[in-house]
C-alpha cells in the first residue's frame, strides 16, 4: 500500500500562506495584486482551467481579470493585448492560456510577456535563469511537484529519478529542479526505445505524457515513488493519469492521484507566483 501523496492538502497550505501574503501586502503597500487571464477562443478544457485559477485567485484576495476572445483573433491583435498589459502598472502577472488556437505562434507570444510579469514561467529569460540555478519564477507544475515531495519528505539526494515526457512546461524544468535537489535525472521522452527498461531502474518516477494510463506495474520498480502529472480523458468519459493507479498503487512506496494529486499544487503556484511577481514589482 503506497503513501498517497494529496497534492489538495499541500495547495491548501500554500494557499493559505499566500492569503496571510496578499492581506499584508496590501496592509504594508496598499496594492492588491493583479492578475490578467488570457483565454482565445472555447476550448473547454482551457475554459475549466481558467474558470479554477479565477475562482482560486478569489479565494486568497489575488484580482483577476480576465481577457476573453473568440477563436480568429490575430497574432498582432494578441502581441498587442500582451505589450498593453506589459505597460499596465496595475497588472502585475499575465497568464496565456496554452493551447492557442488558430495557427498563432505560442513561443513568439509567450516571449512577447514581460518576464517580470510571466508568472508562468514560460518566459525564455525565466527557464533560462532556471536553468542557471538561479531562478527567479519557475513554472507552476513543476514548482507544486517539488513541494508535494518536499511536504512528503520524498529523498531526492543521489536518487535515480526518471522524468517521462520533455515539454517545456513540465518535463523539462521538473528535471532542473530534481537536478538542483542533487537526484540523478534521465529523461524519457515518445523516441524512447523500452521504456519500461528505463522507467523501472527509477527511485522517484515522474510521467507528464497525457496518454491516458501509459504507465503500468511493469514500468515501475516496486518501492519507487510516482508522481502522474497527465489529466485524460477516456474514451468512456473517465479521468485519468498517465499512470494506472490500481496497478502501480500496490507496488509503489508513494504516489499521487488523479484528480487530487498534482493539480491543485499547480494552480496554489500559480498565486504565489503573482504575489511573488506584486511584490518584485512594488519594491515589497
Ligand atoms: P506535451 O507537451 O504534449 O508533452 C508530452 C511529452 O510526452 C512529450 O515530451 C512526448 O515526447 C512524450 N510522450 C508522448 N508519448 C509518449 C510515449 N508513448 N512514451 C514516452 N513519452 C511520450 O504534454 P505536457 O504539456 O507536458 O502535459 C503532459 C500531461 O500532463 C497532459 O496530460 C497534461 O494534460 C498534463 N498536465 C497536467 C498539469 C496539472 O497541473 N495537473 C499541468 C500541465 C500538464 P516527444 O517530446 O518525443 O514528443
Amino acid at each position: 500500500m503506497a503513501l498517497i501523496l494529496h497534492g489538495k492538502v499541500v495547495a491548501a497550505r500554500i494557499r493559505a500562506e499566500v492569503a496571510a501574503g496578499v492581506a499584508s501586502l496590501q496592509a504594508s503597500h496598499g496594492v492588491k495584486p493583479t492578475l490578467a487571464v488570457v483565454l482565445v477562443g472555447s476550448d473547454p478544457a482551457s475554459q475549466v482551467y481558467v474558470r479554477i485559477k479565477r475562482r482560486a485567485c478569489q479565494e486568497v484576495g489575488i484580482d483577476a481579470r480576465d481577457h476573453l476572445f473568440p477563436a480568429g483573433l490575430t497574432e498582432a491583435a494578441l502581441l498587442s493585448l500582451v505589450e498593453e498589459l506589459n505597460a499596465a502598472p496595475d497588472v502585475h502577472g499575465i497568464l496565456v492560456q496554452l493551447p492557442i488556437p488558430g495557427g498563432i505562434d505560442e513561443s513568439r507570444v509567450l516571449e512577447a510577456v514581460s518576464p517580470a510579469k510571466d508568472v508562468d514561467g514560460f518566459h525564455p529569460e525565466n527557464l533560462g535563469r532556471l536553468l542557471a540555478g538561479r531562478p527567479t519564477v519557475v513554472p507552476g507544475t513543476p514548482a507544486g511537484i517539488m513541494a508535494i515531495l518536499e511536504h512528503y519528505k520524498i529523498p531526492l539526494r543521489g536518487r535515480l529519478a526518471t522524468v517521462v515526457g520533455r515539454s517545456r512546461i513540465v518535463g523539462k524544468p521538473v528535471a532542473q529542479l530534481l537536478l538542483a535537489q542533487d537526484a540523478t535525472v534521465t529523461m524519457a521522452h515518445s523516441k524512447t526505445p523500452d521504456l519500461a527498461a528505463v522507467t523501472r531502474q527509477a527511485d522517484l518516477l515522474v510521467v507528464a505524457v497525457g496518454r491516458g494510463r501509459l504507465i503500468g506495474a511493469a514500468h515501475v520498480k516496486p518501492g519507487a515513488a510516482v508522481i502522474d502529472v497527465g489529466v485524460n480523458r477516456l474514451a468512456d468519459g473517465t479521468l485519468a493519469g498517465d499512470v494506472d493507479f490500481a496497478a502501480v498503487e500496490p507496488i509503489a512506496s508513494a504516489i499521487t492521484p488523479v484528480p487530487g494529486g498534482v493539480g491543485p499544487t499547480t494552480v496554489a503556484m500559480l498565486l504565489r507566483s503573482t504575489l511573488a511577481a506584486c511584490r518584485r514589482q512594488t519594491g515589497a
